[in-house]
């Protein structure tokens, strides 16, 4: 476990794939993690962290970015409208645009500000009604409605259902990404990135296995 462990097994996984492990974001899920937990592992170089909810995010990476400088800070949660300008303001990519709605409060922010992360449209791959995303059969056509807003799609993202074996989900995360030629794929997590690897992940996303369990869940 920890950040050195999970590079050499990225590594590892990467060559295996036949790819090159800088091709690999390793974005560090810090929500919910204790700040001295999170401080080491910015100590220790790591600049790509990832966070679930905007408020939490904005009470603490203010702060170590005026410490630790540049930062990646990548919002990998459900964001509600209202929020979306501070997300704006607070995250450098946001992984979870899931709906038109969303897609259409970006456009307009993008306008007014003259500025709009890169984005990832999330998947919601194992069609689970409780889960936030994109129906894959919908997928080819909000896509085209996101590049017709102007909005900058770097790719899909997807979280597959808990009980399902995940390389089926990030195969038909790649097929879609392919089809609509996106390159990026945000997928994979403590238990599974070296899987979401194999299947062409650019942006791993990996709390416990770097930080330890999380002392709470997050609702
Ligand atoms: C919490 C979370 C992760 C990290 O989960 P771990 O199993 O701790 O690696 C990855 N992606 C999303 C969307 C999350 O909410």
């Amino acid at each position: 476990m920890g950040l050195t462990d999970i590079k050499s097994r990225i590594a590892k996984a990467a060559k295996t794939a036949g790819r090159d492990a800088e091709d690999i974001t390793l974005i560090a899920v810090s929500k919910v993690q204790p700040n001295a937990r999170v401080e080491a592992v910015l100590q220790e170089g790591h600049r790509s962290f990832g966070e679930n909810r905007v408020q939490e995010a904005a009470g603490k990476w203010p702060d170590f970015r005026e410490t630790y400088g540049d930062i990646d800070l990548h919002l990998i949660g459900p964001l509600q409208s209202n929020k979306a300008r501070q997300a704006f303001e607070l995250f450098d990519v946001i992984h979870t645009l899931d709906r038109p709605k969303l897609a259409n409060t970006f456009a307009r922010l993008a306008q007014e500000t003259g500025h709009c992360p890169p984005l990832f449209i999330q998947v919601n791959t194992g069609e689970e009604p409780q889960k936030a995303g994109i129906a894959p059969t919908d997928t080819d056509a909000f896509v085209k409605e996101c590049q017709s807003l102007d909005l900058p799609i770097q790719g899909l993202m997807c979280i597959p259902p808990i009980e399902e074996t995940p390389s089926l989900h990030f195969a038909l995360l790649q097929k879609l990404a392919r089809r609509n030629g996106l390159s990026g794929l945000s997928m994979g997590m403590s238990s599974d990135f070296e899987q979401a690897i194999a299947f062409g992940a650019t942006h791993i996303r990996v709390g416990s296995a770097i930080f330890g369990e999380r002392v709470t869940e997050t609702p």
